[in-house]
């Protein structure tokens, strides 16, 4: 591929226009927005309007005035259109940690007689640590960790199984689950699926509602762009509305909070997963960031996802140098998210030194390189740069030196 088609493919990408509304450093090639997505102009114009004139004019009465009440629902809302959801059935709030235990102890509930939660080995550690925490809560008796590999996970779906849960796209491989045929699968043995879609949502298009999915959790500052730490979403289909007993019964999703009776009533509808104040100021950059989705559908953004993919894996192939970077991610596009991985027993020192040199991926352990795609602020031109930098840290070794060997706390 020559620098002309590349110049191209930027000319001709639908897209292009979206990186004027994130404010990125001239300097950086960024292939880590799927770790803490990029700042947008407007959740700075945002925070500063609610710092400043909400909260330091207006006070108490904005919870009123500028709707910070609503806030979890509306901005849920947003997020719903991204997942193929109706309205009303996603809230935002809280973590996805914290989501997770909400919705194993309610899905467990609603599955008497049945203990057994299945979900994959390798799967993202919180999640496995909150069916772990809820465990030795409840009992084995009444809840049961089963991992599986990938490959056995059909298998493991019988009628003993009260919850299927499964993150949709693997943070490490970026290996992609197919979501309808899982839960359907699970739905004909009467289990329960709960999906974590961290790396899916704003990534890769999404049909919940379609796939009759039951619950579903995800994060707010990796594609969704809300900001370090921004609240997480829960996602609950209306049909079990009436069913659920969610543990965590806080104020905030009782029915009538401000009547302040002694005794839990839990709102009707979405609500009711709320259990304590939410963070306005972090939840306002969340739905400002969500605007830059607004006027595009999801299909475009996994199409360019994919060919900036396919481009840096062919020029990649380009550079023999490359080659001892090993391709850990389904090749198949079809069957892979928004990353793209490589094994190298090098790979935090590689890491260390891409990022001296202007391009920023990120390390998983034990060895793993990641590339994160964004196709809102990344274009064509930044893909063939960041393959050229990689050659240089490669062929010259720079990745050899002390200084990048040493670990940070945050990987
Ligand atoms: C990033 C990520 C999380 C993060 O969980 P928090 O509790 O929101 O910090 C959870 N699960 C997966 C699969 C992730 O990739």
């Amino acid at each position: 591929m020559t620098l002309y088609t590349i110049e191209q493919l930027d000319d001709q990408d639908p897209l292009a226009a979206k990186r004027a509304l994130f404010d990125l450093p001239e300097d950086v090639i960024y292939l880590d927005g799927n770790s803490l997505g990029a700042l947008p102009h407007a959740s700075i114009q945002r925070v500063q309007e609610v710092v400043t004139h909400q909260w330091g004019n207006d006070l108490i009465g904005s919870w009123n005035k500028h709707g910070w009440i609503d806030l979890p629902q509306k901005t849920g809302d947003k997020i719903a259109s991204l997942l193929g959801a109706g309205p009303g059935q996603v809230i935002v709030c809280d973590s996805i940690s914290v989501n997770l235990y909400k919705l194993l102890i309610t899905a467990l509930e609603m599955q008497p007689g049945r203990a057994t939660v299945v979900s994959e080995q390798g799967n993202f550690p919180t999640d496995l640590y909150m069916v772990q925490g809820v465990q030795a809560l409840l009992g084995e008796k009444r809840c049961n960790l089963l991992t599986v590999a990938a490959d056995s996970i059909e298998h493991a779906l019988t009628e003993d199984v009260a919850v299927l849960m499964l993150t949709h796209i693997n943070f490490r491989s970026g290996q992609l689950h197919d979501m309808q045929r899982l839960t359907r699968l699970a739905h004909a043995k009467g289990i329960l699926v709960i999906w974590d879609l961290a790396h899916s949502a704003g990534a890769v298009p999404l049909n919940l509602d379609d796939c009759g999915v039951d619950f579903a959790v995800g994060c707010g500052y990796k594609y969704l762009n809300g900001g370090p730490g921004a609240p997480a979403f829960l996602y609950a289909a209306t049909r079990h509305h009436e069913k659920i007993n969610q543990p965590l019964a806080g104020w905030m999703g009782h029915a009538n909070p401000f009547a302040f009776s002694q005794d839990y009533q839990p709102a009707p509808g979405i609500k009711q997963f709320l259990a304590g104040t939410p963070s306005i100021i972090a939840m306002a950059a969340l739905d400002a960031a969500l605007d830059v989705f607004n006027d595009i559908d999801m299909t475009t953004v996994r199409e360019k996802s994919v060919a900036l993919t396919q481009l840096f894996l062919q020029l990649k192939q380009q550079h023999t140098d490359l080659d001892e970077l090993i391709l850990c991610s389904p090749e198949d596009t079809s069957q892979r998210g928004s990353q793209l991985s490589f094994c190298h027993d090098d790979a935090y020192a590689i890491c260390q030194a891409l990022i001296d040199n202007g391009v920023v991926p990120d390390f998983r352990a034990p060895d793993i390189v990641r590339f994160g795609f964004t196709p809102l602020y990344l274009s064509f031109a930044d893909i063939a740069n960041a393959v050229e930098i990689l050659q240089k840290v490669m062929h010259e070794k720079r990745y050899q030196k002390d200084k990048y060997k040493q670990r940070a706390t945050v990987t």
